[in-house]
């Protein structure tokens, strides 16, 4: 016998639990509920409960199972009344969600209730269109989005690595990107700097790069440094950056750098190159290992050969700068697993990866407790300087092999 719409729901509502606004949004703050807005994107921009997941009725068979794989999370449905969330939470038991319950009087009667209600960030109809692909998953959306865009990160050079790096996280959406270097573009640069080009040849590396950033993304504002990244510097140049993505050749900036990032807790993205060997790691102060705790002491100059001396497969700094990018992303969106206190080794001849542990050196120079007194107390500890007679100390347990000295 055919079943009226009466009947679905009458059935539908014999079949699904119901929560009080007010019960499931003490739930909700204690983090024991996982609430679903399954209404249509249109009434979501008009405002929707804090934290929740909007799935859209018409896509929550199809899209339910990739942001909530376990069928035991509790959950509660809502929509503008009750009725579409009755029908969906019926179908989601059918899939074998055993805790799922809706929300009574849906959205109307939480805003009665006084309930707290979050109103969507604001993008214009130009950036839902470009940033469409990141709204459609909820570990970024657009409040993720909006942070992309609020947020600012520092690439130390347009070379290799900042080249496929800026290029992405431009594509991305990130609002500020700044540019340190200060080289100008060479046609030697062209087989793996490929934010430059041809007609560039001579032009200063930064307004290069600027320039291609903005044909791709004219949301982004490019902050140009044309400057040698040196001790009287670095404050200046790295102060109110959110992430730094370091593409730098040299070991000299590597250790002004990190010095500089972790006194202003800066996490700095860390990459570098040798012929086909790229190895890719995150300092995030204080929480794993800084460039000092792997590295105490600087090498001399001569084992510190660049890319124009040893070579790079062109690809190599690509794929590493594009690593770079991600793990900035996620540092800024702070989803998943930072590579803090990871090393990930990438051999391109057996297109393989390999990941290291990485410790912090409890007496570090820069990042230890001691070190983190010694400079509130305006009396920072002695470093290795540059250049020192002392000879270069791998640590943190690498193997030679994994000295990469080329940069970008
Ligand atoms: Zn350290």
């Amino acid at each position: 016998m055919p079943k009226s719409y009466s009947d679905l729901l009458r059935e539908a509502r014999a079949a699904v639990p119901e929560i009080a606004p007010r019960e499931a949004n003490d739930r909700r703050a204690a983090g024991t509920l996982t609430i679903i807005d399954v209404r249509e994107v249109e009434e979501w921009e008009q405002g929707f409960v804090p934290d929740a997941l909007h799935i859209g009725r018409g896509y929550l068979e199809m899209n339910i199972e990739a942001f909530i794989p376990e069928r035991d999370r509790p959950m509660a449905l809502y929509c503008s009344s009750e009725i579409r969330s009755y029908f969906a939470a019926r179908d989601l038991k059918a899939m074998g969600y055993q805790d799922v319950s809706v929300i009574s009087g849906g959205f109307n009667a939480w805003k009665s209730a006084g309930l707290p209600w979050s109103m969507p960030v604001a993008l214009t109809s130009e950036q839902k269109i470009r940033y469409s692909r990141h709204l459609l998953m909820p570990e970024v959306g657009a409040e993720g989005q909006a942070k992309l865009l609020g947020s600012k990160v520092l690439l130390i050079g347009a070379g290799g690595l900042g080249s496929s790096a800026a290029l992405y996280l431009a594509a991305a959406g990130v609002g500020t990107i700044g540019i340190i270097d200060f080289d100008v573009v060479d046609l030697s640069n062209l087989q793996r700097q490929v934010i430059h080009a041809n007609d560039r040849i001579g032009e200063r590396k930064t307004e290069s790069a600027r320039r291609t950033i903005n044909a791709l993304n004219p949301d982004v504002n490019v902050l140009l440094h044309d400057e040698m990244l040196i001790a009287a510097n670095v404050e200046r140049v790295i102060a109110g950056y959110d992430v730094i993505v370091d593409g730098t050749d040299t070991f000299e900036t590597r250790y002004l750098l990190n010095d500089a990032a972790i006194a202003l807790r800066i996490p700095v993205v860390h990459a570098s190159v040798f012929r086909f060997e790229g190895q890719l790691t995150a300092f995030v102060p204080y929480e794993g290992p800084c460039y000092r705790c792997l590295y105490p002491t600087p090498p001399p100059p001569e084992m510190a050969p660049g890319c124009s001396v040893a070579g790079v497969l062109g690809v190599v700094p690509g794929i590493m700068g594009l690593l770079q990018a991600n793990e900035a992303i996620k540092l800024l969106l702070g989803i998943g697993d930072s590579l803090a206190g990871r090393l990930v080794l990438f051999d391109a001849l057996d297109a393989s990866f390999t990941e290291l542990r990485l410790r912090r050196d409890p007496d570090c120079p820069v990042c230890s407790d001691a070190a983190v007194a010694a400079r509130a107390a305006g009396t920072p500890l002695a470093v290795p300087a540059f250049g020192a007679d002392a000879p270069f100390v791998l640590g943190g347990g690498l193997g030679a092999g994994a000295v990469a000295g080329g940069g970008a």
